[in-house]
Parts: C-alpha cells; structure tokens; sequence
C-alpha cells in the first residue's frame, strides 16, 4: 500500500506509521515531497489493515495497490474458472454461455413445466424459478417456499434441464440441496456475510447476484467471503445497479462491470437483463450486448402467463416471445463463439 501522509504530518506522526509497518514484517520505503511524505510499504495487509493506518494520526490516505480479494483474484488464478455439471454443462472459460430461465417464482407446476419444456427445446441449460422470494414489502408474495423447489426438481428431471434457485436462509440450506443444482443469493443478500459463509462450506455452485448498490470490488469481496470458506464455484451475476434514472428502466445494467470484472478476477460472469431493465423489450438487446463483452451467460425471467404472475410479471417474456428471442440469441451466441475461435486462432 502507498500512505501518502498529511502536510503538517510531524516526525512521531510518520515515526509511528513506519514503526506499525516495520513490527508488522512490512518492507518500507519513506520519501519525503516537497509537501507531503509519502510511504511505500510492501507486506501482508492481513497482519495490518489499510484502515488501521489510515486510522493514525497525520496519514492523509491509504491506497492499496494490489485488489483485497485474493481467491478471487486473477492473480492468484490466471486461467479462467470452469464450473462443470455431472451432465457436462460448463460456465466460462471458452465454452459457449449458457441460458438459465424460468419464472420468478415457481407458482404451480404445470406452468412451470411449460416453461421448462420451452426452455429445453431452446436449447438452455438450467431452469430457474424462485421459492424463497426476497420482496421489498412483507404483504407481496413471498414464494411458495418447499413445495416449490419440489415442482423445480420434478420439472427439472423431466426435461434434463439443471435447476436454480435461491436461498435466504442459512437454516434452508441442507433442505435445498435436496432440490437444486445450484444455489442462488440474490441481490439483497450480497452482504449477509454468514449467508455467503454458509453456501461456502456448501458442495453446490453459487450464482451470486449483484447488489443493488455494490461497488465492484464489494460485489468481488462477497465472492471472496465464499471462496474463503472452500466453495471455488461462485457464478457472479451482474443484474443492474440503482441510480438516479428509473423512469424507464427498473435498474441501470452496468454492462461494463462484465469485461471489468472479467480483467480482474477469473470467475465466470452471467447477465441478467431482466432484473437489470425490468423491461420485456429490453431483454433482447441487453442479453446480446452482456454477450458481446464476454459473459458466459445469461439469466432471463420467463412466465406461461406473465399477466398473472405473482413477481415480476412485467419482466417476465411469455413463452412464444421468449421462444423467438432465444432463437436469436443462440444464433448471436454461436456466431461470436465462431468469431472468438477464429480471433484466437490466428493469434495463436
Ligand atoms: C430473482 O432472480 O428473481 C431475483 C429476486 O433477483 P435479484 O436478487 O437480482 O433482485
Ligand atoms: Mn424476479
């Protein structure tokens, strides 16, 4: 980390700096500017923290060179994490990205099996559909909880399709591994620190979605929390942030998160434009430019009756457009796939 200290930082101001650091194992080198002193030190933040520096008298700042998540980190990890389901499913990497789709919430299971069956013959992957509902209001609905992962699991049996859903609850956590492939934390619980411990000492791959107001770094610190506890599987999720302008838009879908997020650590990234728009014509164009910047694939809400849906119908695709707009995307998906190979190729 670099402390640059304050101007009228005295001697036993930067004395005591540098005496923390040294006792800490820290390489340190001080030079004094014109105006400020500025420290280089060179050690394990773990044994001294950037806030305990910054926290002593006279240290203006604290900048900290290499990214706090570790595990995370391409630079603990070069190649790209690959996740791979017992049918050969693969997230990231060079594999083609993949669809994960299905309602909301998980309502009855004939209109979940619809779904899925449209999902099968679109050729997607996973089917998703939520039980435990994280909602703003208490009086909303709240998902239909065991009863439908029961319907998840059926559905995703019959139709060879792997299954998502998301938990809440840490006490849920056996009982849903009983039911899904992988577990979901949505956007709410990115920072419910134990949530995120207790899915990493978890066998199932994790989506982690985006929180509503987390920083990149924050949203990389959370996948951190649960790669430190064992589980390496972690899925991020971009699925848009709050900002100022919700006049046409539910969420703004910081797409440039995916290619950063991507430069910095070796995990694999997938894109939900539903929740990021809110907006049914929106999907479609924010799912292909998510491609475009390298995700790995795409998550995408879709109802046999949106109308009736008890959570996020207006997002929701019916079937019949969700069949026309997954057939363009697999043909927009396949084509940049193509394109990637033969850019790789004859850079090789
Ligand atoms: C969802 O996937 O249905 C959901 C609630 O997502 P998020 O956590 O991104 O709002
Ligand atoms: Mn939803």
């Amino acid at each position: 980390m670099i402390i640059i200290m304050e101007r009228n930082a005295t001697k036993v101001n930067i004395e005591k700096v540098l005496d923390l650091l040294k006792d800490n194992g820290f390489k340190v080198r001080c030079t004094e500017g014109e105006i400020h002193t500025v420290i280089d030190a060179i050690g394990d933040k773990t044994t001294v923290s950037p806030g305990r520096i910054a926290a002593l008298e006279g240290v203006k700042e604290v900048k900290i060179i290499r990214e706090p998540y570790r595990l995370a980190s391409r630079d603990s990890q070069s190649e790209d994490t690959v996740i791979t389901f017992a049918n050969g499913v693969k997230i990231g990497g060079n594999n083609k990205p993949v669809a994960m789709v299905g309602p909301c919430s998980i309502e009855d299971y004939d209109g979940l099996l619809k779904v899925a069956i449209a999902a099968k013959e679109m050729g997607c992957q996973f089917l998703r559909g939520g039980a435990f509902k994280p909602r703003t209001s208490p009086y909303d609905f709240q998902g239909f909880g065991e009863q439908a992962l029961k319907y998840l699991k059926k559905a995703g049996e019959t139709t060879g399709l792997l299954t998502v859903s998301e938990v809440m609850d840490a006490s849920d956590l056996d009982m849903m591994c009983d039911y899904v492939d992988v577990l979901q934390i949505g956007a709410r619980n990115v920072q419910n620190f134990k949530l995120l411990q207790a899915v990493g000492r978890c066998s199932r791959p994790v989506i982690l979605k985006r929180g509503l107001a987390s920083t990149i770094r924050e949203f990389l610190l959370a996948a951190e929390h649960i790669m430190y506890q064992g589980n390496k599987n972690v899925i991020l999720c971009e699925r848009g942030i709050r900002s100022f302008d919700n006049a046409y838009t539910r969420n703004v879908m910081d797409i440039a998160s995916i290619p950063i997020i991507k430069k910095y650590s070796h995990l694999p990234v997938i894109v939900d434009p539903s929740h990021g728009t809110g907006q049914r014509y929106l999907i479609e164009p924010m799912a292909k430019a998510g491609l475009v910047v390298g995700a790995d694939g795409v998550m995408i809400e879709v109802h046999n009756d949106p109308e009736k849906a008890l959570s996020d119908g207006k997002q929701s695709l019916p079937i019949p457009m969700f069949k026309d707009v997954m057939k363009r995307l697999n043909q927009f998906r396949d084509r940049l796939h193509y394109e990637k190979q033969c850019l790789s190729a004859n850079v090789k």
